[in-house]
């Protein structure tokens, strides 16, 4: 291993080959202090060629390699697992933003780039690049393509799939694709691109991407309604489209408990309504005209939205300062659960239509299994997406319940698959979901998984023992 040690040292440096446990140790614990691993050495290349270089000493030498961007993924991705025979390569020194074509709405970037810097440099050429994540200020643009990451504008600009155009990719031969096109049309056999994306670092190594932009809203303005029940929501969700079509840039569902748990934990955010609600709904609004333009159309269709009795109150912001307040709410959520104590996670999507009907079900599912059990459920609901988390009843330790999640999973993802859903929406399967992904896909899918990846990467060294 001193040989391979010393070739990937002749490659970038001995400054960027760390293999001191202290050098090491910032890389190797997840976002949630779950897993720490061990690797051989961390590797920090700085150019793409020097990823090529490295992934062939990696082959040559069948040395597995785990890829890491901003080390923010919540499956355990992109840690290297126990051995201590992995190598982490990370892309964090590939952060140039390499071109912005304000004509063409694309820039092209390295794999490394943060992604709030990528939504800076969009915004600097007056046009937005629409990912957005409560990570944006770490994660970066290759882990964001490697998970497909969703966030909070998924109902109008889609995932993070939906906003490339090309990739550049490092095989696990150590070859470099340049898949770098501008192209909103290219059906040319295969779409290679598509399945590095998601793909976890599983098939090669991003090192840049063409990402698309977009004309800049002059104003989003959001509203909180209150409802009586995630029906009520549905219902409000086809409303608020047909009247304001791609204007809807964001909705959100909210429990009871979820707005309970925020107010006991973080006292001094505002409380919109003076009696609490069952539901409630954080809906954006996007204008490309004006703010007045946007809050104008916001009021009409919340008037509607209270005329018809869908929703029984709303707040209306009427400044995009007031909008950010609403916002706060929304994103306190995980803060104040967190704060609150451990829950078993579940990051779950199903058809919209039926998403009320879940809900309904599987509640008291849960609470014929674990009497009391506090369900902490909110979500992008105009994406079909929920976090569906289970607290513990009041009296139960943390710990305790914990160990109970394997049967509270059983009973949450066979609901979820009952209704034709997804076990993980956007934050993908890593090492944590894999044995979940092999029981609830079809053998079919599997074979075809594993065909695609014995085919890509015959010797098995792309991070092993995610996804598959
Ligand atoms: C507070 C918080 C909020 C979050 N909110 C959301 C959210 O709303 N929506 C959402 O989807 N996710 C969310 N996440 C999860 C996470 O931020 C995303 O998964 C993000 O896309 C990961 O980017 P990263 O650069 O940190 O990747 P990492 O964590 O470093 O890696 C993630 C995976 O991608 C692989 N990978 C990384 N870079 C590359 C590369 N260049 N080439 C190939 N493979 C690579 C890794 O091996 C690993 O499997 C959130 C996380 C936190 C902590």
């Amino acid at each position: 291993m001193m040989d391979f040690l010393s070739q990937c040292r002749a490659v970038v440096g001995d400054a960027h080959v760390l293999d001191t446990a202290a050098g090491m140790a910032p890389f190797l614990t997840d976002q949630r202090g779950r897993h720490t691993g061990k690797a051989l050495a961390v590797l920090r290349p700085g150019t793409v060629e020097q990823v090529a270089a490295l992934v062939r000493a990696c082959a040559r030498h069948r040395v597995a390699v785990v890829p890491q961007g901003g080390n923010t993924g919540l499956v355990l991705g992109s840690v290297p697992d126990g051995s201590g025979t992995q190598v982490l390569l990370s892309l964090a020194r590939l952060n140039r933003v390499r071109q912005v074509d304000a004509v063409n709405r694309t820039m092209t970037v390295d794999a490394g780039c943060i992604l709030q810097h990528i939504q800076e440099a969009a915004a600097a050429e007056g046009c937005l690049f629409p990912l957005s994540l409560a990570a944006e200020g770490s994660c970066t643009i290759g882990g964001n393509l490697a998970t497909n990451a969703g966030g909070t504008a998924v109902l109008r600009y889609g995932n993070t799939r939906e906003l490339c155009l090309g990739l550049e990719v490092v095989t696990p031969q150590g070859e470099i694709w340049s898949g770098l096109r501008g192209l909103r049309k290219d059906n040319t056999g295969y779409d290679l691109r598509d399945l590095f994306i998601g793909a976890e670092g599983t098939l090669g190594i991003i090192t840049g991407a063409v990402l698309k932009l977009y004309p800049q809203p002059k104003a989003s303005i959001t509203a909180l309604a209150a409802l009586p029940s995630p029906a009520a929501a549905l219902q409000l969700l086809v409303l608020m489209q047909d009247r304001c079509g791609a204007s809807l840039t964001g909705f959100e569902l909210m429990s009871r408990y979820c707005l309970q748990l925020v107010a006991e934990q973080f006292p001094q955010l505002p409380k919109p309504f003076a009696a609490p609600h069952a539901q409630y709904v954080l809906l954006e609004l996007s204008s490309s005209e004006s703010e007045q333009h946007a809050v104008g159309l916001l009021e009409q269709a919340i008037g509607a939205a209270l005329d018809s009795g869908v929703i029984d109150d709303a707040v209306v912001a009427t400044s995009v300062s007031q909008s950010a307040a609403l916002w706060q709410v929304r994103e306190h959520i995980p803060l104040a659960q967190a704060r609150a104590g451990k829950n078993i996670k579940h990051d779950i999507s199903l058809p919209v239509s039926r998403i009320a009907e879940f809900i309904a079900v599987t509640g008291p599912k849960l609470d014929a299994a674990f009497p009391g059990c506090q369900l902490v459920c909110f979500g992008h609901l105009g994406d079909g997406n929920l976090h569906y988390n289970v607290a513990p009843p009041t009296g139960v330790s943390n710990e305790d319940f914990l160990l109970n999640q394997d049967k509270v999973n059983r009973v949450v993802y066979d609901s979820v698959e009952a209704f034709g859903g997804s076990i993980s929406a956007e934050h993908g399967i890593g090492a944590l979901k894999r044995e979940e992904l092999a029981r609830y896909k079809s053998p079919v899918e599997l074979n075809m998984m594993r065909a695609i990846k014995a085919a890509l990467d015959p010797l098995g060294i792309m991070n092993p023992g995610k996804i598959l």
